[in-house]
Order: C-alpha cells, then structure tokens, then sequence
C-alpha cells in the first residue's frame, strides 16, 4: 500500500525534507491542509503549493496538476476538514466479508476486499469521505491479482453489476462508491499493517496455504514447503546471506 497514513509525520517530512510521498496527492493534501490552517487564503494556498511542488517533484507539471489541485483546494475549503489524521488500524466485519464471499470468485473476492481496506482507510483520512475511493493502481497491486489485464479491467464492471459499487457518471474518474461499507458490526479482522493483506482474506476464506512468518508473524501464502519468510524478511534475510558471505570470503582470504 502506497498511501500514507500518517499526516502528522507526512507534513514534517515535506517541510523539514522537501519529501513528495508515492503517491503525489498525499502530499498535495496535508500542503494544503497546513496552509490553510495557517490562514492563507487559496489563491496563496495555491501559490505555495505550486512552489513547494516545483521544486521537490521532478515530473511536476503546473498544467497538468492544474485540475486536481484547484478541485483539492476548493474541497477541503469548503468541507473545513482541516485536522491531519493518522490511521492505526482498519477492521472489517462479518457482514462485508459475508458480501465479499458471495461473489464467489476468488480473485473478484480480492479485488473488493482490496477496495474495501483502501475505503476504510480513506473514510478514516476524510471526514465525511461516504465510501468513495479512487480505483487506482495500488488497489490493483493490493489484490494481489492472478488474471490476464483484460479480465482486471472487468472487474469494476463486474462488481458495480453485482450492486456492490456505484460508478460515477464522469467516464474518466476511476473513483467508486462501495454498497458493502458495514458501520454497525463488530470487526473480525483488523489490520495494522497493509503489507500484502488480502492475505488475511484469504486466510478467513479458508486457504491453507496462508501461514505465518517465522520472523515477524506477518501472512504469506506458501508456494513451495521451503517457504517460511514474507517477502519484506525474505528481502532481508537475503541480504544478510550476501553479507555473511561476503565476509566469511574475505575472512578466508585474510587466512
Ligand atoms: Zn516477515
């Protein structure tokens, strides 16, 4: 997951170290925010954006962002949601895993479950947010999908047909409304870490090839009996090797 979660931490980054997060519009937002809690109005708001932005983000382009930062601006002047959230956590219910399953297609089922934790997340960062979320790369890359790129591109068709989604009238916006949004119930699974975590789906589902890392207890999803590590500790448990091996060579080599 490429969406930050922390906007305190965020916000100092980008004043202390000039930092532009993955996903751009991150940053954009707490800009945004900051300044006008500092009272600017938004043509300075603008202003201060546009500069910070040029010189930090070397594929910034005025024109391009134009649109984005003008409706970004006017919508939290308008809304007044101000304050700069910090997710801990996300859980979800019986009842919207309940309504994942019945779609009864394991890699749909991944998708909506990929889209609901991003929802829950941005409802969590925007007050009054509905259950909209942007369908964008990274829900796709939190699925974790198995299917040839014509099937994905179905798949947000597949779910608004089934009446789990509400697409918008605008064509060119890759943002939903999710009908599966449960405020009422009790979570059954919460997560507080969002690496690869339709795993934890897939586990709930009944997968028993979903098991533990030995070294962080975070799921991975056993390929082969030698599996063990999730690939954050199998990154670093790699590079120790090298690094072991690199000075047991050069310790043979001093002998
Ligand atoms: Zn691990």
């Amino acid at each position: 997951m490429k969406t930050v979660l922390n906007e305190r931490h965020l916000l100092k980054r980008a004043i202390e170290e000039g930092y532009v997060s993955t996903k751009p519009t991150d940053t954009i937002r707490v800009l945004i925010k900051h300044h006008m809690r500092n009272q600017l109005d938004k043509t300075q708001v603008r202003q201060e954006v546009d500069r910070f932005m040029a010189s930090h983000f070397k594929f910034y382009h005025p024109l391009k962002w134009d649109g984005v930062i003008h409706r970004m601006i006017n919508s939290y002047g308008k809304s007044g949601d101000l304050k700069l959230h910090a997710v801990e956590q996300a859980g979800v219910t019986e009842g919207e895993l309940d309504a994942i399953r019945s779609l009864d297609h394991v890699e749909r089922e991944k998708f909506a479950f990929s889209l609901l934790v991003h929802c829950k997340i941005a409802n969590q960062l925007r007050d009054a947010n509905a259950n909209w979320i942007e369908a964008d790369k990274d829900v796709y890359d939190d699925s974790l999908l198995v299917l040839p790129a014509k099937e994905k591109r179905l798949l947000i068709h597949h779910l608004a047909g089934c009446g789990m989604l509400r697409l918008p009238s605008g064509i060119s916006s890759r943002k939903v409304q999710l009908n599966y949004v449960d405020h009422q119930g009790e979570p059954i699974i919460v997560l507080r870490e969002f690496t690869d975590f339709v795993y934890h789906y897939l586990k709930w589902r009944g997968d028993n090839r979903i098991i533990e890392c030995v070294r962080c207890t975070r799921l991975l999803q056993r390929t082969s009996n030698r599996s063990k590590y999730c690939r954050p500790c199998a990154h670093e448990v790699q590079r120790e090797q090298k690094t072991h091996w690199k000075r047991s060579k050069w310790y043979d080599g001093e002998n």
